[in-house]
Order: C-alpha cells, then sequence, then structure tokens
C-alpha cells in the first residue's frame, strides 16, 4: 500500500508541533512533512525525539513563496493538507497588521493555490472563534457555524479573510476542504507570550504577572491535545465543506485562570499586577461544539484537569521556556536562518 503524505504548516509552532507529534506517533503509514519558515514562534527543538522517525520531514520555506510552495507539491504529491502557518499573537497584530495580511491571507492564498494545481485529498484549514467577533456575558449564548464572522482586530480578520478564501477555493474550484474554528487552546510547548504559560513562567520566578483591564474577559479553553484530536478526526470524517468548531465548554475569566496557576504553584496572588487593556479586547468568547460532537469528537480534558497537567509539564521542561525568555532563543533564532528550503531526508 503507498504511503499517505500529510503536508503539516506551522509544525514548529505550538498547536501544529503538538498536532505533528501526535501524527507521526499514531500514524507510521503516514509521512508526515512539517512545513515551517521558522518565525520567532517557530521551534525545532520540542521535535527532538520524533526528527529521526522514519515518518517525519521537515521542510523550511515561506507560504508566500509560491514558486517554492508549488514545487513542492508537485514533487511530493501530499494526500493531506493541514494548514496551521500563522502569524497568531492579537497583540502583535495591533501592533504590526501587515505580516498578518501577508502570511495568514496571502500565505493562505498560495497554499490553496498550489493544492488545486496538484490535487489533493483534503486541505484542512486551522482558524479560530475569534473570526465571530465577541459574545456579551449572557452564559447562554455561544458561537455556532452559523454566527456571521464579524472579526474585530486585524489578527482575527486576517483569520476570517483566509476563512472566505478556502469557501471559494471550494466553491470555485471543488476543492475537498474543512475549516476548523477553535477556542484558546492551551497546554504543552505554549510559547511563554501567551496568558497562560506567561503566568506560569513569570509565578515560578516570582515575577510580576500581568492580567488586562479588570480580568473579566471570558475565554473558552481547549487543551491542545483535544484539538488534534479535532483535528484528526475531521481530516478523516469531517463532510466535504463543512465547518467545524472545536471547543470543550471552559470558560474561565482570564483572572480566575491566572489565579488557579498562582495557587496550584503555591505563590501569593500580589503577583498579579493589572496593567491597561488591549485596544479593542473581546469580552467573550465561548464555543457551541454540537456539530463535531455529532462526528464523534468528545475532550479528555476539562479545565481543572488539563491545567494541572500543563503546570506539571512547564514545571518539568523549564529547559524548553527557559531558553525561550533568556537570550538564548536569540541565538537559537539565528541557527534557524542556517537551514535550507530543502526536504530535510533521512
Ligand atoms: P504559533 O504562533 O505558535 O505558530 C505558528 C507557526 O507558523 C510558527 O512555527 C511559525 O514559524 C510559522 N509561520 C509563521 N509564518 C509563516 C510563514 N510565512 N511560512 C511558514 N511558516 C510560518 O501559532 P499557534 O498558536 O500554534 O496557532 C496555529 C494556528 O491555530 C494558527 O493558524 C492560529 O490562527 C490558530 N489558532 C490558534 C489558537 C491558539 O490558542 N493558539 C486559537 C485559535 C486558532
Amino acid at each position: 500500500m503507498t504511503k499517505k503524505k500529510i503536508l503539516v504548516t506551522g509544525g514548529a509552532g505550538f498547536i501544529g508541533g503538538n498536532f505533528v507529534q501526535y501524527m507521526v506517533g499514531k500514524y507510521p503509514g503516514y509521512d508526515v512533512y512539517n512545513l515551517d519558515v521558522l518565525t520567532y514562534a517557530g521551534d525545532l527543538t520540542k521535535h527532538g525525539d520524533i526528527e529521526k522517525n522514519e515518518n517525519y520531514y521537515f521542510v523550511k520555506a515561506d507560504i508566500i513563496d509560491y514558486d517554492v510552495i508549488l514545487a513542492l507539491f508537485e514533487k511530493e504529491k501530499f494526500d493531506y493538507v493541514v494548514h496551521f502557518a500563522a502569524e497568531s499573537h492579537v497583540d502583535r497584530s495591533i501592533t504590526d497588521p501587515a505580516v498578518f495580511v501577508s502570511t495568514n491571507v496571502l500565505g493562505t492564498q498560495v497554499l490553496l493555490d498550489a493544492a488545486r494545481q496538484v490535487g489533493i485529498t483534503k486541505f484542512v484549514h486551522i482558524s479560530t472563534d475569534e473570526v465571530y467577533g465577541e459574545l456579551d456575558f449572557d452564559p447562554t449564548t455561544f458561537f455556532t457555524e452559523e454566527t456571521p464572522l464579524q472579526p474585530h482586530s486585524p489578527y482575527s480578520a486576517s483569520k476570517a479573510s483566509s476563512d472566505f478564501l478556502v469557501q471559494a477555493y471550494h466553491h470555485t474550484y471543488g476543492m475537498p476542504i474543512n475549516i476548523t474554528r477553535c477556542s484558546n487552546n492551551y497546554g504543552p510547548y505554549h510559547f511563554p507570550e501567551k496568558l497562560i504559560p506567561l503566568t506560569i513562567s513569570r509565578a515560578v520566578n516570582e515575577e510580576k504577572v500581568p492580567i488586562y483591564g479588570d480580568g473579566r474577559n471570558i475565554r473558552d479553553w481547549l487543551h491542545v491535545f483535544d484539538h488534534c484530536v479535532a483535528i484528526d478526526l475531521v481530516l478523516h470524517e469531517g463532510v466535504n465543506g463543512e465547518v467545524y468548531n472545536v471547543g470543550g465548554h471552559n470558560e474561565q475569566t482570564n483572572l480566575e485562570v491566572v489565579k488557579t496557576i498562582i495557587n496550584t504553584l503555591g505563590k501569593s496572588e500580589e503577583l498579579i499586577e493589572f496593567v491597561a487593556d488591549r485596544l479593542g479586547h473581546d469580552k467573550r468568547y465561548a464555543i457551541d461544539a454540537t456539530k463535531l460532537e455529532q462526528l464523534g469528537w468528545q475532550p479528555m480534558y476539562n479545565f481543572e484537569t488539563g491545567i494541572a497537567q500543563t503546570i506539571q509539564w512547564y514545571l518539568e521542561n523549564k529547559e524548553w521556556w527557559g531558553q525561550i525568555i533568556s537570550g538564548e532563543y536569540q541565538k537559537y533564532l539565528e541557527i534557524n536562518s542556517s537551514y535550507s528550503s530543502e526536504v530535510i531526508s533521512k
């Protein structure tokens, strides 16, 4: 039987990295290609345990580089594409929106075009619940797949644009696609600029933990492992052309999240420091994932078990996040720039 080939873009990042490891372990019959340009958020050290595996490959490439991407698709003839690569940090999109349009919109269009030229079995686009805008604090309201898109930040506007392109390639060219829109992820290898790992790393080091505004903004937390299981399911069982929301009803205010972490670590809540609110800060996100549950998905973690696992992981992997928050990471970024755009073969 010929091996299936799967291209995972952004596989050096947080969720893509977890997904690459999940797929390499679960499907020895798949060749898993991790394509990543290695921005500040891309880190390959996390793949130390799989990089010798026969079914794992790394390609350094920029998704906006059409010639390189098309040549790769023509050479490798991928069966599946799971597209994570993006600029993903809302705060950065407020200070520098241009790169978000370039990577998230143009980059997605380049991948779609290359996939269309060569033909593929399924293109899964990883999007976000932030494309729906925000909810108020009424706990009975949720985002469904029918909620109109109303993005608020340059980040979510760029993701919504990419969602529309993916749907347009389905309707115009018949491309087999799915879109997943998930809530906030957390878990191992989360880059320490985001709320949960930032709080853990700062609390461990007895440093002030900043929290936006009054801390009442609500997020619906999804453990990255449950997200990987969901994507695997959508990739293989998702109905062509459909959008699936991914979330496990784990709503927490930012203040609750920070207090849980600080208390679990046995630190003082006096570490909490309220800072000026983020511009245009969305009040609440909450997902209705009924459609995905009907496809067969159930999360393994609730917030209590997931955050305990995550804190434990960060305590056991100080070396990984310690080098990122120290100057060592800058040296690592310089090493990244020496990778070539060739597929690294075994
Ligand atoms: P991340 O920032 O950790 O990783 C992004 C990866 O993409 C990095 O490895 C980076 O090097 C790579 N990349 C960036 N620009 C690239 C380019 N031009 N060419 C090739 N590679 C490039 O992001 P993440 O948190 O893992 O998010 C992955 C996806 O999930 C994104 O599409 C994001 O919008 C979506 N998402 C994330 C969350 C979350 O909570 N993290 C929630 C909802 C949706």
